[in-house]
């Protein structure tokens, strides 16, 4: 027997007109509901042909300021105010979302290092095989919206891959740029790391635009504020918002993120003492910060420095730190 797409239905139409709310439907089957299915919120607004694009957020459920923008979006937003269709995931990894946790309190899947997914695993498989290949191949564009969650706060950003195509870049700094968070920063591909969403975008030639906006398992206004207005712009600048959002963007500081020494990691385990803030300039050598050592509170703590020069884009918040946790990651000034 051929191997089925995906386990997963929905009673919302993606090809009909107007605004459709719903669920996907995936197949669940546990001591409490033997015929049950994960009810994962989906909706589809669509007016006629035009740029296709599927906004995403909740792919880790402790990251709040994408779901609730997106939430807010919908709502607003009817049919005749806008061209060819928007297909809303608020909360992709749901069973997270409801728990507010970054993994699925089922599978402790990660979504986000599980695609291409598989319709034969769990429900964070299915539900990373449903996106992959189910959504994204009848969309133009993916807007995926992270933050730090539950353990690194960022300075809200926009977020994009380098490609190796000059004229993608291009792209990809107007889209930045439209969105206008305080920063914006280019990532390369992570080696051997092809189990994202911006891997299965590329894998689906698919053009994608993500956020990492603050974080710390909390919600913030000014992130909020950035997602909220900043959808809008992009949403205009890939054609699906005709109207001219009043505001013009906000100038976003544009950076890059590239090597391993732009990362910070706790050398041992204990309390995490950062010595540096959000925002702050810093210099190759320059001591990031210490852990402390509650068990043997005579001992000298450890000290984490920083290995190379860059600005403080994402900080670690809770104090508890293990060996390997990440602490703070650097951003410099882009170049293309
Ligand atoms: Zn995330």
């Amino acid at each position: 027997m051929a191997k089925a797409i995906s386990r997963i239905a929905t009673e919302v139409d993606f090809n009909k007109d107007g605004k459709q709310v719903g669920f996907l439907r995936l197949p669940h089957s546990v001591h409490r509901s033997a015929y049950g299915w994960i009810p994962i919120p989906i909706a589809c607004i669509r007016n006629g042909d035009g740029p296709r694009v599927l906004l995403m957020a909740g792919n880790h459920g402790d990251e709040y300021e994408g779901q609730v923008a997106l939430s807010k979006l919908l709502r607003s937003l009817e049919p005749k105010a806008m061209h060819g269709r928007m297909i809303f995931l608020s909360s992709a990894n749901f069973p997270a979302a409801m728990a507010g946790t970054r993994t699925s309190p089922i599978d402790d899947g990660n979504l986000n290092r599980s695609f291409p997914g598989d319709t034969n695993g769990g429900p964070t498989l299915q539900i990373a095989n449903y996106i992959e290949n189910v959504l994204l191949p009848q969309c133009d564009y993916v807007i995926d919206l992270h933050s730090g969650g539950s353990s690194l706060m960022y300075i809200p950003s926009g977020l994009v891959r380098r490609h190796s195509d000059a004229k993608q870049n291009a792209r990809a700094v107007e889209l930045l740029q439209a969105f206008g968070a305080p920063i914006s920063y280019m990532t390369d591909a992570p080696q051997g790391e092809d189990r994202t969403l911006t891997a299965a975008a590329a894998r689906q030639g698919v053009t994608h635009v993500g956020s990492e906006l603050a974080g710390g398992g909390t919600l913030t206004r000014a992130a909020l504020q950035t997602a909220e207005s900043g959808l809008r712009r992009v949403l205009h600048v890939m054609g699906v918002l005709p109207d001219k959002p009043k505001e013009p963007p906000p100038t976003t500081k544009l950076m890059q993120v590239r090597g391993l020494d732009y990362y910070v990691y706790a050398p041992d385990s204990g309390f995490f003492e950062p010595l540096v803030e959000l925002g702050d300039e810093v210099s190759e050598g320059q001591p990031a910060g210490m852990i402390h050592f509650p068990d043997t509170p005579w001992r000298e703590p450890s000290l984490a420095t920083f290995r190379r020069a860059g600005t403080v884009i994402c900080k670690r918040m809770p104090c508890r730190a293990e060996r390997g946790d990440c602490l703070f990651h650097l951003g410099t000034p882009y170049q293309a």
